[in-house]
């Protein structure tokens, strides 16, 4: 199968990258590096290059004959899309939308979205299923809900069939240690924790112990990467047996407080972590844990690293390998 791998130098990105090639895909990344390394991309075609590059665009695809698309190039950090609304509108939807009239004017007619957990806003219940409204309530989770709605016409009128997955928090890092994540500046819980293990930070901020949790941090649900990818490659098979356009929520389904994680960190590394107490960050759910039922049933998911240490382990050797 060929396979158009759009972010494919960046964390999410990189690590599918390196599954369908162990898939034997036929991979093309197209990857700006305005986020992503090229070094992350171990295998298949590497192209230089932005989303926004009609003519370029038209080139790859004429070149590629792709069965398929994945697209993970989005900006992600909701803070900034809050003082930057036009950065995230023009790149997550205008771009993504260019992306999608590309694949029509070839032919292509399968697309794996990167979703997320932020269409879904503030929680009106948790686990969250795929029925939860989709409210978002900032920038960021607005143009990924944009592009889902984009999807859902691009179907009925022009019969392109998608499936958008909406990752919960993706942490952990490639199983067999040749990759992981380098977001610069990075922002996530995860890695910021393991690099003040590491040494690399004085201190890990935990951003409000106020909220009604029991020990008052707020609450996510973490997923391994290698299980995130390993979804992305189910939803292709399930386009590629001709199956609907669909959506599904990927998390574990167990919810891990900031504490805790914390706490993991330390266990998994044996070093001591500083906390330093900071205010709440703004537009942070108390609580975000996903119903991923769906997942398992429809495309058969079954995630293989559910547990937190491990998903912190692996991504402390990464950053062991980094410092
Ligand atoms: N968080 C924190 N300190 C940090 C970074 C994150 O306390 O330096 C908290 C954040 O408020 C949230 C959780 O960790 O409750 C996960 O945040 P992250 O940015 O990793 O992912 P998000 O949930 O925003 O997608």
């Amino acid at each position: 199968m060929k396979i158009l791998v759009v972010g494919g130098a960046g964390y999410i990105g990189s690590h599918m990258v390196k599954r369908l090639g162990q898939l034997a895909c036929h991979v093309t990344t197209l990857d700006n590096l305005s986020a992503g390394h090229r070094d992350a991309v171990l295998c298949g075609e590497f192209v230089q290059g932005d989303m926004a590059d009609l003519p370029l665009l038209n080139q790859v695809f004429a070149q590629g004959r792709f069965d398929a698309v994945m697209h993970f190039a989005s900006f992600i950090q909701v803070g900034e899309s809050v003082v930057e609304p036009a950065k995230y509108y023009r790149n997550n939807v205008v771009n993504s939308l260019q992306l999608l009239e590309v694949m029509r004017a070839h032919g292509v007619k399968r697309f794996i979205f990167s979703s997320t957990a932020a269409t879904f806003g503030e929680p009106q219940y948790v686990p969250i299923d795929e029925a939860h409204p989709q409210q978002p309530i900032n920038p960021y989770g607005r143009s990924k809900q944009m592009v889902e709605q984009v999807l859902a016409d691009y179907d009925k009128a022009y019969g392109l069939k998608s499936v958008c997955l909406r990752y919960f928090n993706a942490a952990g890092a490639d199983p067999e240690g040749q990759l992981g994540e380098r977001h610069d500046p990075e922002t996530h819980l995860v890695p910021l924790v393991l690099q003040t293990a590491s040494g690399r930070r004085s201190h890990i901020s935990v951003f409000g112990r106020d909220y009604d949790t029991p020990d008052g941090t707020c609450i996510r649900d973490y997923i391994h990467i290698a299980d995130l990818c390993e979804a992305h490659w189910l939803a292709l098979q399930h386009l590629s047996h001709g199956r609907g356009s669909d959506a599904f929520n990927l998390g574990n389904g167990s919810g891990f407080s900031v504490q805790q994680v914390i706490e993991t960190a330390r266990q998994v590394s044996g070093r001591t972590i500083m906390v330093q107490e900071a205010p709440r960050r703004a537009g942070d759910p108390a609580r975000l844990v996903a119903d991923a039922t769906r997942a398992r049933q429809v495309l058969g998911w079954q995630p293989q690293y559910a547990d937190l240490a491990v998903i912190i382990a692996h991504a402390w050797r990464w950053e062991c390998a980094r410092t």
